[in-house]
């Protein structure tokens, strides 16, 4: 293959992670995410085959992709999770393989997940609230879920994060019990501020929950926080819990919380991503407006360098950033879980 890495943009980015997409189809409808009658879902030909997707990764890894993230729609969902794991782990370079579930099936599938080659996950967790969950979730899985972190941390799959949306009409009250339950398990919860990404266009900036917000909740319920190492290209700002409410049950557990706030603290000046969604678009930001499509090509017979020469382009032309502040914002045509969060 004719060396086009590493995927430079104009900005000097390096893109170095890739958010792999492998199904659109979700067993929960969170309403910050789908409407309750889902989406207009892909049809089996639309959708790569795991042939496609590892051929596809494999290019990635030519072109210095070091770190691939299986998501969705919802992954577990993929019915050959397992093996794609398997033959991703397979490449060389290997990437660092994680995942990111809702959780509703991994107690039954988080040894395998492992034991094939899987290193990290992220489970998302709204609340610990049965009712709530199910009113949010429009599903009633939530002891699936608590058995799914359970078996994911009983696997070995460390870190294990904790991902949670907080929307002020339901979960907002929520923060304080998230972290104290989060940090007795030795979990990393991250918060994620709401993204103007969901099917519905519901989201507004005055109803979005911020990370100053999430912090001045957590510190008047008695967290004391502190900035932990530098964010980098990661999307969380890290905090070390200095103190809290029943801190001797996560003493000596390394306890921290960190907060995505991709909407008031962007950190797209140090983005290394890409996402290939599950009908094979690459897209470059996850507010993208355009997509490249490296499915016609690749049924269509190109080879591994034309397809790195299409990546490539791509990622030169990456935006510089989401843009949500421009009064010309427009949001994406394509939700988060089509996009692949
Ligand atoms: N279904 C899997 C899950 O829920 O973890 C993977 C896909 S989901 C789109 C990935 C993450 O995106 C979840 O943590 C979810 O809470 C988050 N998410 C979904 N819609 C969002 C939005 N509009 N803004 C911010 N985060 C969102
Ligand atoms: Fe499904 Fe994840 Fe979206 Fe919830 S956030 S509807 S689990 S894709």
């Amino acid at each position: 293959m004719t060396a086009v890495g590493p995927l430079r943009d104009r900005f000097g980015r390096v893109a170095t992670d890739l958010r792999i997409s492998l199904t659109d189809l979700c067993s929960l409808r969170c309403t910050y995410c789908m409407p309750a009658e889902g989406l207009d879902w892909l049809t089996k030909a639309q959708r790569l085959t795991d042939d496609e997707f590892v051929r596809l990764a494999s290019v990635f890894v030519g072109l210095g992709v070091t770190s691939m993230r299986l998501t969705g729609g919802e992954p577990l969902v993929h019915p050959t999770l397992p093996a794609v794991i398997a033959r991703l782990a397979a490449l060389s370079p290997r990437p660092a393989l994680s995942l990111t579930t809702n959780g509703v099936t991994l107690a039954g599938r988080a040894q395998e997940l492992a034991a094939s080659g899987l290193e990290r996950v992220n489970v998302s967790l709204d609340t610990l609230d049965r009712e709530r969950f199910a009113a949010l979730t429009r599903r009633d899985r939530l002891p699936e879920v608590l058995a799914g972190i359970e078996a994911a941390a009983a696997a070995g799959l460390d870190p294990l994060k904790i991902n949670a949306v907080l929307a002020r009409d339901s979960n907002l009250d929520e923060a304080p019990a998230l972290l104290a339950w989060s940090l007795e398990r030795g979990l990393r919860l991250r918060f994620i501020e709401h993204m103007p990404l969901d099917a519905d266009h519901l989201w507004s900036r005055e109803d979005m929950v911020t990370a100053d917000e999430i912090q001045g909740l957590l510190s008047a319920a008695g967290y004391e926080l502190r900035p932990f190492g530098r964010r980098g290209n990661a999307p969380a700002e890290e905090f070390e819990v200095l103190d809290g409410p029943g801190r001797e049950r996560w003493a000596g557990r390394e306890p921290r919380v960190g907060i995505i706030a991709s909407v008031t603290r962007p950190f797209c000046r140090e983005c290394d991503r890409l996402r290939l969604t599950a009908d094979g678009q690459l897209r470059t930001c996850l507010f993208a407006q355009t997509e490249t499509d490296l499915r016609a090509p690749l049924r269509n017979g190109a080879c591994d360098a034309e397809l790195a020469e299409l990546i490539a382009e791509a990622v030169a032309g990456k935006q510089a950033g989401h843009g949500i502040d421009a009064v010309d914002f427009v949001q994406p045509a394509r939700s988060m879980s089509a996009i692949g969060g």
